[in-house]
C-alpha cells in the first residue's frame, strides 16, 4: 500500500475544514501507519477512529486536526495531554510546541506509544502513567492543554494547571456523546467556546466517569 499518497489524499480532505495550514502540514509528515495495530494499516489513512487495543481507540484525523488548530500553539510553548493512547495526537503536538507532557492510564498504551515516539527520534516528549491528580500538575503551568477522553464537566483541576491566556481543549457531554469546548483562561471570565459534536471513550478518574 502507498502510504505517502494515502496520506496526501486525506490531508487535501481535511483541508476542507481545517484552515491551519501548520497543523495540516504536520499531519502530512507525520506516519499515522505507525500508530495503529498492523491489521488496521491498511485503514490508516482513513478518516475514521480505529481501535487500537484495551478498549480504546485513536481519534479521527479530523478531530486530532480540529483540536490541534484550537490549541493556537507558539513554538516554544508547554502542552499537556490527557490520554496519550496510541501516542499520534503527541507527536502531532510536539511537531509544533517546546514540550509536551502526555499522561495515559494504562501502562501498556503508554509503553507501546513511548517505543513508537523513541523510534521516530522525538526528544521533546514526556510520558507518564496517570496518577491519583487529574493531568501532571508537577510540571505545570502550560500554555495549552488537550484532553483526549471525554469528560463529565471540565475539570477544575486541569484549569488549576494553566497559564494565563492558555487554553484548554476537552470533550464534554455524556459517556457516550459531547461536545468539543474550548476554553481560554483569563483575568475575569474564562470565554468558553463550543466547537462540535465528538465522541471520545471516557476520562477516568476522581472528577471525571468510573471505570465499568
Ligand atoms: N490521544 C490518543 C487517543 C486516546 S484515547 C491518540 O492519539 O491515540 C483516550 C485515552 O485516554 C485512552 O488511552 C485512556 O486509557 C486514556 N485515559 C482515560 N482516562 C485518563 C486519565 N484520567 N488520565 C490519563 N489518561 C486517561
Amino acid at each position: 500500500m502507498d502510504f505517502e499518497a494515502a496520506r496526501a489524499s486525506l490531508i487535501e480532505h481535511l483541508r476542507r475544514e481545517i484552515r491551519d495550514e501548520r497543523v495540516l502540514g504536520v499531519m502530512e509528515r507525520i506516519p499515522r501507519e505507525r500508530f495503529v495495530p498492523s491489521e488496521s494499516r491498511y485503514q490508516a489513512y482513513e478518516d475514521r477512529p480505529l481501535p487500537i487495543g484495551e478498549g480504546q481507540t485513536i481519534s479521527q484525523p479530523f478531530i486530532v486536526a480540529l483540536m490541534t488548530q484550537e490549541m493556537e500553539l507558539v513554538a516554544g510553548q508547554r502542552v499537556l495531554e490527557l490520554g496519550t493512547g496510541s501516542g499520534y495526537q503527541v507527536a502531532v503536538l510536539a511537531e509544533l510546541a517546546g514540550h509536551v507532557v502526555s499522561v495515559e492510564r494504562l501502562p501498556k498504551l503508554a509503553h507501546r506509544a513511548r517505543q513508537i515516539l523513541d523510534e521516530l527520534g522525538y526528544t521533546n516528549i514526556e510520558i507518564h502513567l496517570a496518577e491519583k491528580a487529574m493531568g501532571w500538575p508537577a510540571a505545570a503551568p502550560y500554555e495549552a492543554i488537550m484532553v483526549t477522553a471525554g469528560a463529565p464537566k471540565i475539570p477544575q483541576e486541569l484549569l488549576d494547571q494553566l497559564a494565563m491566556g492558555g487554553r484548554l481543549v476537552i470533550p464534554v457531554g455524556s459517556r457516550y456523546e459531547q461536545e468539543l469546548v474550548k476554553v481560554t483562561k483569563r483575568q475575569d471570565r474564562d470565554l468558553v467556546e463550543k466547537l462540535g459534536a465528538c465522541r471520545f471513550v471516557p476520562l477516568i478518574g476522581d472528577g471525571a466517569w468510573e471505570e465499568e
